[in-house]
């Protein structure tokens, strides 16, 4: 906290509430969305206050089905936002409305996911907003005084910080996609809908989208949402043995992925790092061969259900937090697991 706890200037009184922009996807609401609105829910009962969602889009069937699934992830209120201009997102367009919303129904904390999307959307937002904004938390709370206390890593991960926003309201923050659990979802919940119709002029718009193209990458990595994730580190010693790991994640119907040094050496591409600078998983089931267990790594596998490690070094660090240790060697090792599972 950056010097000392002011008294709260008497208009920031007018905000209220916890909302949620919610990401949507070819028609699908992006599971990060209902990570933060289970997130937001606790924040919201702390609080005393609503939790609200915003939903923005072309499609009147898609939005009333992503309001329906806010309100039993959930949102006491959804905000849709409907209009043509809306049907692909666009910085200026997302910005605008979501900044109307904000200065019209004055949220007091206004969440959002770090995906490419909403870290486009969050950074444009905050500044038109003139608010702060924490990016990529791992941690939400709310402080004895009323404040989001918004944690997350600083000095290349080596420290924690909780960063306050003292002096703008609303109080801004985004969250990696499985940094949060899934809540439990409420079947049949509902709750209010706030319609919203912005009348955007397609023709003041600047960004136009001309096409779509799908992404011709086969080989693109699922870490974050993957039941199964096998991953390998500096212990394999090569990218010809790392292959040893791909072999194993293709019989178990697994993603593979590995520790940050195996990038730095082109073993892997930097969509399959596992940790604080790569992906937060939440597998049932993470098998980490070849790894020793380092913090930046540990943040991002911490959420599995269940841990296997194979090391050589029984004081290797990730026994400190695996459910199942393996001393042995990686090499021999996951060929003969491969063989035996793949023989089931
Ligand atoms: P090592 O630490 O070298 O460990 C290799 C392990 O393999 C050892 O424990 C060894 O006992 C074992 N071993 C050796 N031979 C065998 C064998 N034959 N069979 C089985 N085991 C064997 N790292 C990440 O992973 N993800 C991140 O997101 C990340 N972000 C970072 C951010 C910052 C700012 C910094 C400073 C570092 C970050 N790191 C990250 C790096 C991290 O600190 C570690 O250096 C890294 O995780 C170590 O990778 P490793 O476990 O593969 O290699």
């Amino acid at each position: 906290r950056a010097g000392t706890k002011k008294e709260l200037p008497d208009h920031f009184k007018a905000y209220r509430h916890v909302w949620v922009a919610v990401e949507i996807e070819h028609g699908q609401v992006h599971s990060v969305s209902f990570e933060l609105l289970g997130e937001g829910r606790k924040l919201a009962d702390k609080r005393g206050v609503e939790l609200g969602a915003v939903v923005m889009g072309d499609d009147r069937a898609a939005l009333d089905a992503a309001a329906a699934q806010c309100f039993e992830y959930g949102a006491d209120v959804v905000y849709v936002v409907e209009d043509p201009a809306l049907a692909h997102y666009r910085n200026e367009t997302s910005t605008s409305v979501l900044t109307h919303l904000v200065e019209t129904y004055k949220p007091e904390i206004l969440l959002l996911g770090a995906t490419n999307l909403g870290r486009d959307l969050a950074g444009a937002v905050a500044t038109t907003l003139r608010t702060g904004l924490t990016a990529d938390c791992t941690e939400l709370a709310i402080d004895e005084e009323g404040s989001l206390a918004a944690t997350r890593p600083t000095f290349g991960g080596s420290l924690l910080c909780t960063i306050f926003t003292l002096n703008f309201r609303p109080q801004m923050a985004t969250v990696r996609p499985r940094v949060m659990p899934m809540p439990a979802r409420q079947e049949g919940r509902t709750g209010r809908i706030v319609e919203y119709a912005p009348a955007i002029v397609e023709a003041d718009i600047v960004t136009k989208v001309l096409d779509f193209l799908a992404d011709r990458d086969s080989d693109k990595a699922n870490l974050p949402y993957a039941d199964i994730v096998v991953a390998g580190g500096l212990g394999l010693r090569s990218a010809e043995n790392f292959q040893l790991v791909r072999k194993l994640a293709e019989v178990l119907g697994a993603e593979y992925g590995g520790s940050r040094p195996l990038v730095q050496k082109g073993w892997i591409t930097a969509d399959r790092q596992i940790g604080q600078t790569g992906k937060t998983i939440r597998p049932r089931l993470y098998i980490a061969a070849g790894i020793s267990g380092a913090i930046q790594h540990r943040v991002g596998v911490e959420g599995a259900d269940v841990i296997v490690a194979i090391n050589t070094d029984p004081a290797a660090p990730i026994f400190e937090f695996a459910h199942l240790g393996i001393v042995a060697d990686a090499v021999t090792l996951l060929p003969a697991l491969t063989e035996a599972l793949a023989a089931r």
